[in-house]
């Protein structure tokens, strides 16, 4: 679990705007709800037989008793949250932000608190909007400038029906290779062969290359949703690749599958996952609901960026304006701090606390990377202005009025 500082933390909250502005672009509306729910609750919707469930969660008994978990993932928490505030009597577009806790083994994109972006939309059936939630996904990675680095990998993994029919021929094939598969695999033989097709056991993955595949399994209504959800993209100018092992982590998927992949950060290379899972509103007690969402990990994609684009990282200065004073001047230059403010709002404007030689307050002005200092001392006060100073261009210093100092520094 790490600590965000300074100057990374500049990078999380140029990304988190980009997100957020992209997510607003397209009509999605925030939503909050708690980092810790019933145990229950993941155990039902997730699924048993998952490595969030059977191995990654943070699971304990607080002081009534009851079972609770921090949440591992957004989904489920979303659902329960819609429900519980009456959100599911008309079509929801929705997204949240924020921490999810898993116990993994820490590596580079892996961590045990970790963040993510969450889309979730409510009460449509598609293919249309699974096509438009993959188009702001698209737009997300062109605005970071990560575009080319990330590939689109689709699928779709029918009905209930279809994967129950799929999953005797997956278990008639796998209990013929039985000898060759791992401890996990020989588990969720038992349990939820599905999973075997998410193993990362390259061993394991040569096998299933040659197992019975969901598609050939899927009911005609699927296969029309996935025929029409690809004839949206390819309108769009979305590419992708179907792979038809793509089935996630998690059990409570239906239909639509997605996940967009980059082989620029090794082994953690899948930055954003979703899709469609008709079945779980009504499964937590809601009335019957299409839904479908993604979750998107940070970490991941700023990783990403860092690699692909550093450029939009490239401004860490801490503040545009820095202002510095002789110790006379100084109540007047908090208030001359206060009035640029008021002008130009979107200026950072860091007023030198402390006081101490021009010296030193030069030092501090030219660490902080502000582009300007305002400089306040006795002379200026007499007469009302300021004097200005270009800390990194090669220009004249100049003493002016507030009016025209504000003037000049909106026009630089
Ligand atoms: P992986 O296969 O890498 O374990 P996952 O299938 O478990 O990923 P999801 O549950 O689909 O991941 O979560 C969506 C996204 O959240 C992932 O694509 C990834 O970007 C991010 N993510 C998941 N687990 C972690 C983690 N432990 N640390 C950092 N990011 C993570
Ligand atoms: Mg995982």
């Amino acid at each position: 679990m790490n600590d965000l500082v300074p100057p990374q933390s500049a990078r999380w909250q140029i990304v988190e705007a980009i997100v957020a502005d992209v997510l607003c672009q397209y009509a999605f509306q925030e939503v909050r709800f708690p980092i810790l729910e019933k145990t229950e609750l993941f155990q039902r919707t997730i699924g048993e037989v998952t490595d969030i469930v059977e191995k990654e969660m943070y699971s304990f008994e607080d002081r009534n008793g009851d079972n609770l978990t921090l949440r591992p993932e957004g989904t489920a928490g979303c659902v329960r949250a819609c429900i519980q505030n009456g959100l599911l009597d008309r079509s929801q577009r929705l997204w949240y932000t924020g921490p999810m806790f898993r116990h993994e083994r820490p590596q580079k994109g892996r961590l045990r608190q970790f963040h993510q972006f969450g889309v979730e939309v409510f009460g449509i059936e598609g293919p249309d909007v699974d096509a438009e939630l993959i188009a702001v996904t698209a737009r997300i990675w062109a605005e970071l400038g990560v575009a080319d680095a990330v590939t689109l990998e689709l699928n779709s993994l029918g009905t209930a029906e279809s994967r129950l029919a799929h999953r005797e021929a997956l278990v008639e094939y796998l209990k013929k290779v039985r000898d060759q598969l791992d401890e996990d695999s020989l588990r969720r033989l038992e349990t939820n062969p599905l999973r075997i097709l998410d193993s990362k056991n390259p061993e394991i993955q040569k096998l299933i290359a040659d197992a019975p595949s969901l598609m050939e399994f899927t009911d005609e209504d699927s296969k029309e949703h996935f025929e029409q959800l690809k004839s949206h993209l390819d309108n769009l100018g979305i590419a992708y690749r179907v792979n038809t092992n793509l089935v996630r982590g998690l059990d409570y998927y239906s239909r639509t599958v997605f996940e967009w992949v980059t082989d620029r950060l090794g082994a953690q290379g899948t930055v954003c996952g979703g899709g469609r899972y008709d079945g779980l509103v009504e499964q937590l007690g809601g009335r019957a609901t299409p839904a479908l969402g993604f979750g998107m990990g940070i970490e991941r994609l700023i990783l990403l960026v860092e690699e692909v684009n550093p450029g939009l990282f490239s401004e860490e200065s801490e503040a545009d304006i820095y202002v510095i004073y002789d110790e006379i001047a100084a109540s007047e230059a908090l208030r001359l701090a206060e009035q640029v403010r008021d002008e130009i709002p979107y200026l950072r404007v860091q007023y030198h606390c402390g006081g101490g030689s021009f010296k030193s307050q030069f030092k501090k002005a030219d660490k902080s990377g502000a582009n300007v200092a305002l400089i306040l001392g006795g002379n200026e006060m007499q007469s009302g202005e300021v004097t200005m100073k270009y800390l990194r261009d090669d220009r004249e210093q100049e003493t002016l009025s507030l009016e025209d100092l504000c003037e000049r520094l909106r026009s630089d």
